[in-house]
């Protein structure tokens, strides 16, 4: 039967590992709606558009790239893995250059209308699975069996953020923009900060990663 846990929040709470985790603990699917938006944003930018300068991009360009868009995402939560045209994207849509473009696409009404799209068509062929994003609990999935928005304070967030791309070999410099700057233009359309109706908070800022799956899991179960 039908299972399906959404879960949202800022960058830097853990929810990807977190979601991940819950996924494999409950062998369900997984989606990672972020890495929908990042892959979207490669396939402009490998297509010529220059989004450093959203303003000479027209929302057409994008949403005509994005509907012949020959993207696979994996929705294993053991092997995350995403693919454009047959190649392994997996990695490239976590360059700076690519988190720092994907909010000229995701502020656009009309380029999240398609993603959406996509992305409840993912749920539809597995109806069982943890969805993880910005907008899971109010848009793609508002009649989820579970509704979660997992938060940490700004301090906590850059700190977990630093950690990643150090992890990850990246630069750490700009953390600061990278995780408030971005909060910031991505709240414009979505409010990922303060729970709607229904929506269970879980706030991790004193958490450990174990912790915080734990109280999720008791959250689904509840
Ligand atoms: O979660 P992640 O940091 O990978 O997401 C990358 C970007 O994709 C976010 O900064 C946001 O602009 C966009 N996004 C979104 N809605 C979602 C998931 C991601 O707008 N549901």
């Amino acid at each position: 039967s039908r299972l399906v846990i959404a879960i949202d929040g800022p960058s830097g709470t853990g929810k990807s590992t977190v979601a991940r985790w819950v996924a494999q603990d409950l062998k369900l699917s997984y989606l990672d709606t972020g890495a929908n938006y990042r892959a979207a944003t490669l396939w402009c930018m490998r297509n010529g558009l220059d989004l450093t300068q959203p303003e000479t991009v027209e929302t057409q360009q994008i949403t005509e790239l994005i509907t012949t868009m020959p993207l696979a995402q994996d929705l294993n939560p053991n092997n995350v893995s995403v693919a454009l045209d047959g190649q392994d994207i997996t990695e490239a849509i976590r360059t700076d250059e690519v988190t720092a473009n994907v909010s000229a696409l995701s502020t656009r009404p009309q380029v999240r209308e398609l993603l959406v799209k996509l992305q409840q068509q993912a749920i539809e062929s597995r109806p069982r699975i943890v969805v993880e994003g910005r907008d899971i609990t109010t848009v793609v999935a508002p009649d989820a069996d579970a509704r979660i928005l997992l938060t940490a304070s700004p301090e906590v967030r850059m700190a977990r953020r630093r950690q990643q791309l150090r992890e990850t070999d990246q630069d750490p410099t700009n953390v600061e923009s990278d995780v408030m700057v971005r909060d910031a233009k991505d709240s414009a359309l979505v409010d990922f900060m303060t729970p709607a109706e229904g929506v269970a908070e879980i706030d991790s800022t004193n958490l450990s990663l174990e912790d915080t799956v734990t109280v999720v899991l008791a959250e689904i179960q509840r």
